[in-house]
C-alpha cells in the first residue's frame, strides 16, 4: 500500500520536553509543523520517579510533570501525530520523514528523539525482560513489592530509581562496577540511609539465571575476582542510554556515539536544515531544562535558517 504523502514546513521528531517546547514556540510564531511521536507524550519524564531540580517545582513525580507538558500542547491546540519515524532521508534539499503509514516532506527537521536505556548484553536478558528484568523502576517497581531486587548502575538515574525502589522491596542490592558512584553525593548518602539497601562495589554482573522467571544474578568482584550469586526476583539494569537516532539515514550526521553534533543554532554541523535538541546531543549531562533550552535556541536557529533558505 502506498503511504500518504504530507507536505509540512517543519517536522519535529519526538514529544519529550525538547520536542514539546519547540512545538509550543513554533506554534506561537505561526509555522506549519507536525510533532511526531509514537509513544506517551512527555518522553522520558514519564519514567522519572521524581524530578527535584526543575525550577518551578520543589519536587514533582515525573508522570505528573509529563502531564503538565502534555497540557501545554492541549492548551495550544497542538496535536501529536502518533506514529514512530522509521527513516529520515534528504533529497534535493527536502527532508523525507517516513512513518508507518505516512511520509512527511519538509524543509526543516528537528530531531528531539532522546535516548533508550542500554542493555547489559548478557545471556537470558532478552528472554527474562518482563519476567523479572525491567529498565524502568517507576513503571515496574510495584511488581516487586516485598521481594529481593538488584539495581545495576552508578549514575543519578540509577541512584534515584534505587531510592524509589528501596521503599518498595525487601532487600535492594545496588551493584556498581567502581567503588565511587558517578551520581551526586547527596543521592548516595540518601541511599545509604535505607536499612534494606546493600551496596556492592566494585562488582559487575556476569550471569543472569532463570528459565521462565528471573531466579538469580551472578556478580564478579573486579578487585578480588570472587563471584557471588544473589537470589533475586527483580533486576533493573540502569547503565546508561543509547541515542534514538537509528532512523537517520543521512551521511555524517551522527558521531561515533550515534549522537548528533550541532552548532550554536542547534543545526547539525554536517547537514543544513537538520536541527537537534536534548538528549540526542553529544552531552554528558542530560536534563529536562537543557532540552527545553536547546529547543528555544533551535527555534531561533530555524527562523534564521528559513529566512535565508
Ligand atoms: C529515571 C530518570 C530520572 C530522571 N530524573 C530527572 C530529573 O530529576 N531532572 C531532570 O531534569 N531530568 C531527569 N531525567 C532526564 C530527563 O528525563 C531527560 O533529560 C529529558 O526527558 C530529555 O528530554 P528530550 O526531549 O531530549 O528526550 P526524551 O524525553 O527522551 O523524549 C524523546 C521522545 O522521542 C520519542 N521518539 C524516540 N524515537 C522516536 C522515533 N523514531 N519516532 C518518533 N518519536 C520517537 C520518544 O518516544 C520520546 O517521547 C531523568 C531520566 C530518567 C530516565
Amino acid at each position: 500500500m502506498d503511504k500518504n504523502i504530507i507536505n509540512k514546513q517543519i517536522c519535529i521528531i519526538g514529544a519529550g520536553p525538547g520536542g514539546i517546547t519547540a512545538a509550543v514556540e513554533l506554534n506561537k510564531l505561526g509555522f506549519d509543523f507536525v510533532l511526531i511521536d509514537g509513544s506517551t507524550p512527555g518522553g522520558k519524564v514519564n519514567i522519572a520517579p521524581r524530578v527535584d531540580n526543575y525550577p518551578g517545582y520543589k519536587e514533582i513525580p515525573g508522570p505528573d510533570l509529563a502531564m503538565v507538558f502534555y497540557q501545554r500542547l492541549l492548551d495550544n491546540n497542538i496535536s501529536i501525530f502518533g506514529e514512530n519515524v522509521i527513516s529520515l532521508k534528504k533529497k534535493n534539499n527536502k527532508f523525507y520523514v517516513e512513518c508507518e503509514d505516512t511520509i512527511f516532506v519538509c524543509d526543516v527537521c528537528l530531531c528531539a528523539s532522546g535516548t533508550t536505556e542500554k542493555k547489559l548484553n548478557l545471556e537470558n536478558e532478552d528472554k527474562l525482560f518482563g519476567h523479572g528484568i525491567s529498565y524502568c523502576a517507576l513503571c515496574d517497581g510495584h511488581f516487586f513489592k516485598g521481594q529481593d531486587v538488584a539495581v545495576i548502575g552508578g549514575g543519578n538515574a540509577a541512584l534515584k530509581e534505587s531510592i524509589y525502589l528501596a521503599d518498595l522491596v525487601k532487600i535492594l542490592y545496588v551493584i556498581h562496577r567502581r567503588n565511587e558512584f558517578r551520581g551526586s553525593l547527596k543521592l548516595v548518602e540518601e541511599l545509604k540511609q535505607k536499612d534494606n539497601v546493600k551496596i556492592l562495589t566494585p562488582y559487575i554482573p556476569i550471569k543472569i539465571i532463570g528459565d521462565e522467571t528471573l531466579k538469580s544474578l551472578e556478580i564478579l568482584n573486579k578487585e578480588t575476582n570472587e563471584s557471588l550469586t544473589l537470589s533475586i526476583q527483580g533486576l533493573f539494569p540502569l547503565v546508561g542510554q543509547n541515542p534514538n537516532t537509528s532512523y537517520i539515514q543521512i551521511d555524517n550526521v551522527l558521531d561515533s556515539y550515534k549522537c548528533i553534533p550541532v552548532n550554536k543554532d542547534m543545526m547539525s554541523i554536517n547537514c543544513e536544515g537538520l536541527f537537534a535538541v536534548g538528549d540526542v546531543l553529544p552531552r554528558v549531562i542530560k536534563q529536562i531544562y537543557l532540552s527545553e533550552f536547546d529547543a528555544k535556541q533551535a527555534v531561533k536557529g530555524i527562523v534564521k535558517y528559513l529566512k535565508h533558505a
